[in-house]
Formats: structure tokens, C-alpha cells, sequence
């Protein structure tokens, strides 16, 4: 088989391999037969390669001079099964709507362990959070805070809160950037002097707590300096706590957005270099002030979940277009789209894709995976080789949708939203069933 055929597993799920005859085989199952027996669209989840990322992200926090914590950001793909597995593993989970509270509780995962995110959270959302007994609230604004109060108060409980702060720091794969403005949704700035405004507010709340300070700074990082900065700069706030206050902020959450590699070329750094990177970057900045090193979060979703998690799709057409230079550009058209990949689209994501029922020949062309929905921009993957012989029933994978991919996934078209299955040890099973047309106008209210 050529290089073509070749399943980076810096990319793939760890169990991914190709049979005698070429085909995929994931968790010890061939796609064609999971094609058959649920379909396509189809998710396919290595359990066995989740539970081992969540397990070396524990690993990788877990020190003797340091308490930590792992907390899963469900927001990047959560079902009840999923939510187990990484508990299983040592994990606690995040959560940023009471849906995705919800999944967690059905799973049983204790309330303590979860953290509940956002910059909206309605009255309702607070009260439900509180009812169960959510572990950290994580306050995002002024108003939640006089919000929350109260309903702490009502339910005659201390509600243990962090602070998001704006730290002015962005980080996006390679690079980490200052921002002097703070232009942007998420957080309390510090510079503006909101977070302190926060911090005074909350330690006059009789029903709530100051846990510890959070600051979160984006996604796909690849190296450890963007939370240095960060982190001196929350450091730094802390310290004005202190010196304001007399109070010590006893946990310290640095948020997620540990980057993956989806396509050739990217390269993150691995997670124990990250561990101790974040790890030592704390503690040296907490020795530079003198202060006890607190209790040290984090908080990876596609870290997790992105690598273990394939689709499937099936082809329908191929459509050899001329470009404006004499090239030809291969559309293969599949049964999804911008419903189950919004990605594409919406942050030009790159991904890596393949044919996934046999092996693939050594004569590619300049092709783009597109789906089926009215609109130019329904892409799946912009710039892939792919051999020439395509044919319609053909079978692709795209490598590293585990993430941002189901949980974003829409009805665009009426298109019903893919299964999702895990495999492990030659077994399959459903982790969320694939939707009906009866589902969708089952919500219409019909016209008698
Ligand atoms: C999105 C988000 C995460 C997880 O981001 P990943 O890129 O999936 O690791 C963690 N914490 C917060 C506050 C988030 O908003």
C-alpha cells in the first residue's frame, strides 16, 4: 500500500489501522460494516483512546507538591457514556448550559465535580445549578453575582464561585497575543478594574464563596506561553486581592484549549511537557510573590475528545471543475456537510481526510470534500489529494471531528443529525442515536 495509506497517528485514533484489503478498521471494527449497520453520516468514538487521553491529561496533573484538578469541557462533545468514561478516569466536567449539566447528572457524576460556565446564565440556569449542588460557579458579570446571591440565599447554601478575568492575553496555536483592548464577551478584566469590582462584591455576598480566580485564553494552543503571560498576569491580580483583602485565593484555574493536530504539520506540544510546563510556570510565579501555590485546574475538551473521534461519510457525486488557471479540482460531494462540520466554515479549519473502504490508489488530484446543503460554503474539507478513482458508495473518513463537530452539529436543510457510536475490542455501540425526519417534524405544530 502507498503512503497514501498511511494513518498518522499523531492525527488519528490510536486504534486506527488499515486491513489486508485497505479498509479502516477502528476499535477493531471495519467502517464498511459500521456504515452498514448504523448508516452515514456516523460518528465513530475510540473509547479505549479517549479514556487513555483523559487518563495522561490526570497523569500529567497529578504531582506530589500540587493539588489539581481535570476538569473535561463537556462543551466540545458530551453523552452520558462519554461523560463516565473520563470521570472514570479521574476527571471532573464543565459545563456551560444546564443541557449539558444535565447529560452530566444523568450520568452520575457528582455534582461537586462539576463546574458551570457562561456569560448568560439565566435565573433558571443559576437555580437549577445550586438545586443540585454544582461544585464552582464560575461568575462571568456583575449582575450574575447579585443573581446568584440570592438564590444561594433562597436555598440557604454557600455557593462556591471563581472568577473569569480578562486577562488581555489571546493565544492561537502558535502564537500568544496582548490585547490592550479587551474587545470581547468572556471574563472581568482586570485592566478595566471589573474583576476587582467583582472580587469586592462577592466577598460582601454571605451566600457565596471566593473559591479561586479563572481565566481561560483560546483554543488550539500549541505551547506553554500564552499561560505564562496569563497566568502573571492573574498571579498579579491575586496579589491585589491579598493586599486589599487579606484573603488568599486558594485555587487557580487556568482554563483549556490545549491544541491538537488535525492535519499534517501541526505539532502540540505533548501533554506531560504541557502538565509540567503549566505546573511550573504556577509555581514559579507564586514563589516570585510569595504565595502558597493553590489548588491548580485545567480544563481540555478537544484535547480529549478530537483525535478519538472519526466520521464517516459516504460519496454520492464527483464533479470535476475547471479552475480559472486550466486546473481541474475534484468536488466530492458526501452525504453531511455543514450540519455535522460546521468548522470548516465557520474558522476555515483544515482536516485530514481519506478513503476509508479500501486502499487508496497512487493517482490523486487536487479534490474538496463538500456536502450537501445549499450553499457554496458547505465544505467539509478545502484542499485534500484524493485519488482519481473515487467513485459514488465510496467511503471517506475525516480524521479529528471528535470535537466542536456533534456538539455544534444543526438541521440546516432538515437534514437529521448523525448517529454516534463508539467502538472498542471489535464491538460497537450507540452513544447517541442518529435522528428521524419524524424526530424533526415531530416539533412542528402542525396546521389543523
Ligand atoms: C471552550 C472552553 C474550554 C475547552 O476548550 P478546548 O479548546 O476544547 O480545550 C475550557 N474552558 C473554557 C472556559 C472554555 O470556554
Amino acid at each position: 500500500m502507498s503512503n497514501a495509506n498511511f494513518l498518522d497517528p499523531a492525527i488519528w485514533p490510536a486504534s486506527a489501522t488499515r486491513s489486508h484489503s485497505g479498509e479502516i478498521v477502528v476499535g477493531g471494527v471495519s467502517v464498511s460494516e459500521l456504515a452498514k449497520k448504523y448508516g452515514t453520516p456516523l460518528f465513530v468514538f475510540d473509547e479505549a483512546d479517549v479514556r487513555a487521553r483523559a487518563r495522561a491529561y490526570v497523569a500529567a496533573f497529578t504531582v506530589d507538591d500540587v493539588a489539581t484538578k481535570v476538569h473535561y469541557a463537556g462543551k466540545a462533545f458530551i453523552t452520558t457514556r462519554i461523560a463516565q468514561w473520563v470521570h472514570e478516569e479521574g476527571m471532573g466536567i464543565d459545563v456551560a448550559s444546564v443541557g449539558e449539566l444535565e447529560v452530566a447528572l444523568r450520568a452520575g457524576i457528582d455534582p461537586n465535580d462539576i463546574v458551570m460556565h457562561g456569560n448568560n446564565k439565566s435565573v433558571s440556569d443559576l437555580t437549577r445549578a445550586v438545586e443540585v449542588g454544582v461544585g464552582r460557579v464560575v461568575i462571568d458579570s456583575l449582575i450574575e453575582i447579585e443573581r446568584l446571591n440570592e438564590i444561594a440565599a433562597k436555598a440557604g447554601i454557600v455557593q462556591q464561585v471563581f472568577v473569569r478575568l480578562t486577562v488581555g492575553v489571546e493565544a492561537h496555536t502558535h502564537e500568544a497575543i496582548s490585547t490592550a483592548h479587551e474587545d470581547q464577551k468572556f471574563g472581568l478584566s482586570i485592566a478595566s478594574g471589573m474583576a476587582m469590582a467583582a472580587v469586592d462584591n462577592i466577598l460582601e455576598c454571605d451566600s457565596l464563596s471566593l473559591a479561586g480566580l479563572h481565566s481561560h485564553i483560546g483554543s488550539q494552543i500549541f505551547d506553554a506561553s500564552g499561560f505564562e503571560i496569563a497566568t502573571h498576569r492573574v498571579i498579579e491580580f491575586a496579589v491585589q486581592i491579598r493586599d486589599r483583602h487579606d484573603f488568599t485565593v486558594s485555587e487557580l484555574d487556568v482554563g483549556g484549549g490545549m491544541g491538537i493536530a488535525y492535519v499534517d504539520g501541526d505539532d502540540p506540544l505533548e501533554v506531560s511537557h504541557m502538565g509540567k510546563a503549566i505546573l511550573d510556570i504556577v509555581r514559579s510565579e507564586c514563589a516570585r510573590v510569595h504565595m502558597p501555590v493553590p489548588i491548580i485546574s485545567v480544563e481540555p475538551g478537544r484535547a480529549i475528545i478530537g483525535n478519538p473521534g472519526i466520521t464517516i461519510y459516504e460519496v454520492g457525486t464527483v464533479k470535476p471543475v475547471e479552475l480559472d488557471d486550466s486546473k481541474v479540482r475534484h468536488y466530492i460531494s458526501v452525504d453531511g456537510g455543514m450540519s455535522d462540520n460546521i468548522r470548516t466554515a465557520l474558522y476555515n479549519a483544515e482536516y485530514t481526510v481519506t478513503v476509508a473502504n479500501r486502499s487508496v490508489g497512487e493517482v490523486t488530484a487536487a479534490s474538496r470534500v463538500v456536502g450537501k446543503h445549499c450553499e457554496s460554503g458547505d465544505i467539509v474539507v478545502r484542499d485534500a489529494q484524493l485519488p482519481t478513482d473515487i467513485r459514488p458508495g465510496d467511503l471517506l473518513a475525516v480524521a479529528a471531528t471528535g470535537a466542536y463537530c456533534r456538539s455544534m452539529a444543526s438541521n440546516y436543510n432538515h437534514l437529521p443529525r448523525p448517529a454516534v457510536v463508539s467502538v472498542k475490542s471489535g464491538k460497537s455501540q450507540v452513544l447517541l442515536r442518529r435522528e428521524t425526519i419524524d424526530d424533526l417534524l415531530s416539533l412542528d405544530a402542525g396546521i389543523s
